[in-house]
């Protein structure tokens, strides 16, 4: 069907229609989506414009609509030849006059584009950005205006974008000529900077902008910090409830997704999906997904690219994703009939480690990439020739030389040969490594930090006001609904601490949470471990905001907590105090009301599975009797358990000396009593001995199970 012709849309022409029956007509669509007549309109007036809105939200619609209602020739440009094509050809399936000018078409095509562009005949032109370094095709552009200009995937001009794309630099110089057309700039991924930066670049007059459609309303967002070796089980765990498939499994090698596949498969139809499988098998497991034969999936990242399953009710991640615009693409595919749905991202010290190694894997130190452009000459040698005679290790080498070539120290051609490039790499080179750098950090600062986690996603994508607003429905907004881990209501001991907490802070305590402990604790009879998991409940809980903070020392960056008091934490009564902590082994375990059999002490209760909306108050207010657990009594321990604790002392100065903290951070005095007594012989032993997480049982287990083994 094609609900527009050439004749009623011909170039030139404005219209004064109305928008909705414009955007009937021409696009056979009964209506506006969410904020899109609003950005259409501001075009349409010629104001200039920054459009953040997500993958699939309808941006394209932005500027094509303003186009026709403008008359004239929009200049789209565009940094995929691929998205250049999909949408040329889709606006000629509309009926308007399209062409594209890009390096995969032959001259004959783009010397016709040009004429048909100078004579007005085009209602679109797309052009692919390093046109514009063509000497003279800026000024044959120039020689008729267009009346709309439309920038797509515009977070490429920015360097703290994470697409970032020197071609696009170009525009910044190229537009003047082009004015005073309107220009739009589109993208769905901008943070503040990016936002910023693209409006600096870009020279936008006063641009309207427009950031919306981040928040997935059914999403409930869950991260949990589990030890690699258990996340296997906790998969299966989870996914057993059919409720929660079909379910989309992200592993973080191929490895990885065949084996958790296998695994799962004993319990339900599950298969892998990797890119190092062939197509023909590719395309099967895809779809027997779509058609309900395989209910789950466990892919890398390759899969899901084309993917639109729509009952998608469970997405695990069981490793850090690549980055928070990854992992916001990955549960996107949750949910998307509007039906609750649930992300589970787990997590633990081990990840980053992982992630630092590739980093420096594939980001080598300067140093490593100017001994390479030193060894190069003017005159192309043979590859194999150049790193025979540094004596480098074959793989650094190739990475190293992959990065010089990139940002221009070093010319490659076909025959492998290497010639000595420019000497302007470093800093274009320090400044991707640094960018790649940051996006871990941030990565692992979500998954670390004590906020809702729906706002702190939509405020990272650009939305700074949405992103005050809590969702309701993640770990930190309702910790009693989640599935990937169980929380527990505080023992008296901790009630005590809390309220201690509120009374300092009251009285007027500021500083970091550390000082805080010190101040509380000044011997240490609750670790720091278990008193900053105390503050994070209540933070969940709604009394206490945390704020990450970093300060510099030394040269160094080191980063510390700071703490306030919300305004329900100012007025909350010791008997209204309600606080939820994870109950440390209890992730994926069955939800059974009672007691946890591993430390005594009350469970929350198993959620209502169709429970939903939103916490009227910050208070949970599930129907639950609250009954603080005895606190684990002091183990008394034997004369060997205590040359047992002795030497797990000496292990603790000697670990904390090493990592350069406190001894308590290692591990508090108390826990090692409990060790002492206990002598766990095993990791999960070790995991139920109170004040131990999985953090420290990942950072510490061995070497304490040794020591306790003699
Ligand atoms: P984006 O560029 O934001 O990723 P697109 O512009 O490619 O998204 O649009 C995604 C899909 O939504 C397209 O198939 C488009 O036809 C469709 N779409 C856009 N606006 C509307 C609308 N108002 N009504 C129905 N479908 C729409
Ligand atoms: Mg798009
Ligand atoms: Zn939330």
């Amino acid at each position: 069907m094609c609900p527009a012709s050439m004749s009623l849309f011909s170039a030139g022409a404005a219209s004064t229609e109305p928008l909705v029956s414009l955007l009937h007509r021409a696009f056979g669509f009964a209506d506006f989506r969410a904020n899109q007549e609003a950005v259409c309109q501001a075009a349409i007036d010629g104001r200039d414009v920054l459009l953040v809105m997500p993958t699939g939200a309808g941006k394209s619609l932005c500027y094509q609509l303003p186009a026709l209602a403008r008359g004239g020739t929009t200049l789209v440009i565009s940094p995929l030849i691929a998205l250049m094509e999909d949408q040329a050809s889709k606006l000629r399936a509309l009926g308007f006059s399209v062409a594209r000018i890009h390096s995969g078409l032959d001259r004959e095509t783009s010397r016709k584009a040009c004429i048909d562009y100078l004579d007005g005949s085009l209602q679109f032109l797309f052009i692919a950005p390093e046109r514009l370094r063509v000497p003279g095709f800026a000024a044959m552009l120039a020689k008729r205006k267009p009346s709309l200009i439309a920038i797509d995937e515009a977070h490429c001009i920015s360097q703290w974008g994470h697409d970032f794309r020197p071609d696009y630099r170009m525009l910044g110089q190229s537009l003047p000529a082009l004015r005073p057309a309107p220009v739009i700039a589109l993208t769905a991924t901008a943070t503040p900077i990016v936002q910023d930066d693209i409006v600096n670049q870009l020279c936008l007059v006063n641009a309207a902008r427009f950031i919306h459609g981040f928040r997935r309303k059914n999403l409930a967002i869950e991260v949990v910090e589990v030890p690699a070796p258990r996340r296997t089980a906790s998969t299966v765990k989870l996914l057993k409830d059919p409720a929660r498939r079909p379910a989309i499994v992200y592993a973080p090698s191929r490895d990885k997704a065949v084996a958790l596949a296998a695994e799962l498969s004993s319990n339900f139809p599950a298969g892998a999906y990797h890119a190092g499988l062939d197509p023909q098998h590719r395309d099967r497991v895809q779809r027997n997904f779509l058609d309900g034969k395989l209910e789950v999936v466990v892919a890398t990242i390759a899969f899901g690219m084309g993917i639109d399953k729509a009952d998608v009710r469970t997405v695990i991640h069981t490793a850090l994703p690549a980055s928070l615009e990854s992992y916001y693409q990955e549960i996107g595919r949750a949910g998307r009939d509007g039906l609750p749905s649930r992300t589970v991202l787990m997590h633990s010290f081990a990840d980053r480690r992982t992630h630092d190694f590739f980093y420096e894997r594939d980001y080598p130190a300067v140093p490593v990439l100017d001994e390479i452009f030193k060894a190069l000459t003017a005159a192309p040698r043979a590859r194999d020739e150049v790193r025979a005679a540094l004596d480098m290790d074959a793989e650094v080498f190739e990475r190293a030389l992959d990065k010089l070539a990139i940002h221009g120290g070093c010319v490659l051609d076909f025959g492998d040969n290497v010639a000595r490039g420019h000497g302007e790499w470093k800093r274009p080179y320090s400044a991707q490594a640094n960018q790649r750098r940051a996006q871990l950090d941030l990565l692992v600062s979500f998954a670390e930090s004590n906020e809702c986690r729906m706002a702190a996603l939509v405020r990272h994508f650009g939305d700074v006001a949405d992103g005050k607003r809590a969702c309701g429905e993640c770990d930190f907004c309702a910790p009693e609904r989640c599935i990937a881990q169980r929380y527990r209501f505080a023992d008296a001991m901790e009630q005590r601490t809390a309220q201690s907490v509120l009374k300092a802070l009251r009285g007027g305590f500021s500083g970091s949470t550390g000082k805080l402990h010190k101040e509380l604790f000044p011997s240490e009879a609750m670790s720091r471990d278990e008193f900053e998991e105390l503050l994070a409940a209540m933070a969940r809980a709604g009394f206490l905001l945390l704020e990450e903070a970093v300060f510099e020392k030394d040269g160094r960056s080191i980063p510390y907590r700071k703490v306030f008091l919300t305004r329900d934490g100012e007025t909350v009564s010791a008997g209204e105090l309600e606080i939820l902590l994870k109950d440390v082994g209890g992730e994926a375990a069955p939800r059974k009301k009672g007691a946890n059999k591993s430390t005594g002490r009350k469970v929350a209760p198993a959620p209502e599975r169709s429970a939903g909306g939103v916490r009227g108050s910050q208070l949970w207010s599930g129907p639950v009797v609250k009954q603080p657990a005895p606190t684990a009594k002091e183990p008394v321990l034997s004369p060997a358990d205590e040359a047992l604790e002795k030497k797990l002392k000496a292990w603790r100065l000697d670990e904390a000396k090493k990592l350069g903290v406190p001894a308590f951070v290692v591990c508090g005095d108390r826990t090692l009593r409990q060790i002492a007594s206990q002598r766990p012989g095993s990791l999960a032993a070790l995991l139920t001995v109170q004040g131990i997480g999985p953090a420290k049982v990942e950072k510490f287990g061995e070497a304490i199970c040794r020591i306790c083994a003699g």
